[in-house]
């Protein structure tokens, strides 16, 4: 699969935040062979309490209990993670467009018609909408939810 990636973000920042990836986050990360990159970033054993201020236990996540029941979660940098993703995309041959915003999108029989600013149109044979909470893919094929 020849992938290309739409980022409409100018560049690839450093955004100094941490991210759990959970034990079924891992599973999908293996099937793309990310999983020992993750692994070596980060700590595995995600656990810990909700607290108040006060001391008070609000809620808890058991290491020990997740791991057991679901697998290993990991915890790791958000720009580790971005790295190893990126690492494993150029590895297979694929593509990272900075600046680029999808605007929309056409249906045929081959595939689909990617339409990105200016008039410019990308072919694909498949189109899979990754952005994000307030997703302009999903809005085009569902409309706003
Ligand atoms: C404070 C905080 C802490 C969190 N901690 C965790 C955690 O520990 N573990 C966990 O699993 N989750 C955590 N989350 C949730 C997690 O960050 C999100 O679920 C995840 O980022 C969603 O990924 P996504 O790829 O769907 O969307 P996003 O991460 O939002 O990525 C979408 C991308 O698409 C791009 N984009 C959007 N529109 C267009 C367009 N029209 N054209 C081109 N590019 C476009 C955006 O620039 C962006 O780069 C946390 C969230 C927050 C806010």
């Amino acid at each position: 699969m020849e992938a290309v990636v739409f980022e409409r973000a100018e560049e690839m920042r450093e955004i100094g935040a941490g991210i759990s990836v959970w034990a079924n986050a891992m599973r999908a990360l293996q099937k793309i062979g990310v999983t020992d990159a993750v692994r070596a970033a980060g700590s595995a054993g995600v656990g810990g309490a909700v607290r108040l201020a006060g001391g008070e236990r609000l809620s808890e996540v058991p290491a020990e209990e997740m791991e057991g029941r679901f697998g290993r979660s990991v915890v790791l940098m958000r720009p580790a993670l971005q790295r190893a993703l990126l690492a494993a995309l150029n590895e297979a041959g694929g593509e990272l467009r900075l600046g680029v915003e999808y605007e929309g999108f056409r249906q045929d029989d081959p595939g689909a018609v990617v339409e990105l600013p200016h008039g410019r149109e990308e072919r694909c044979d498949l189109l899979v909408g990754a952005d994000g909470l307030r997703s302009t893919v999903r809005a085009g094929l569902f409309g706003e939810e």
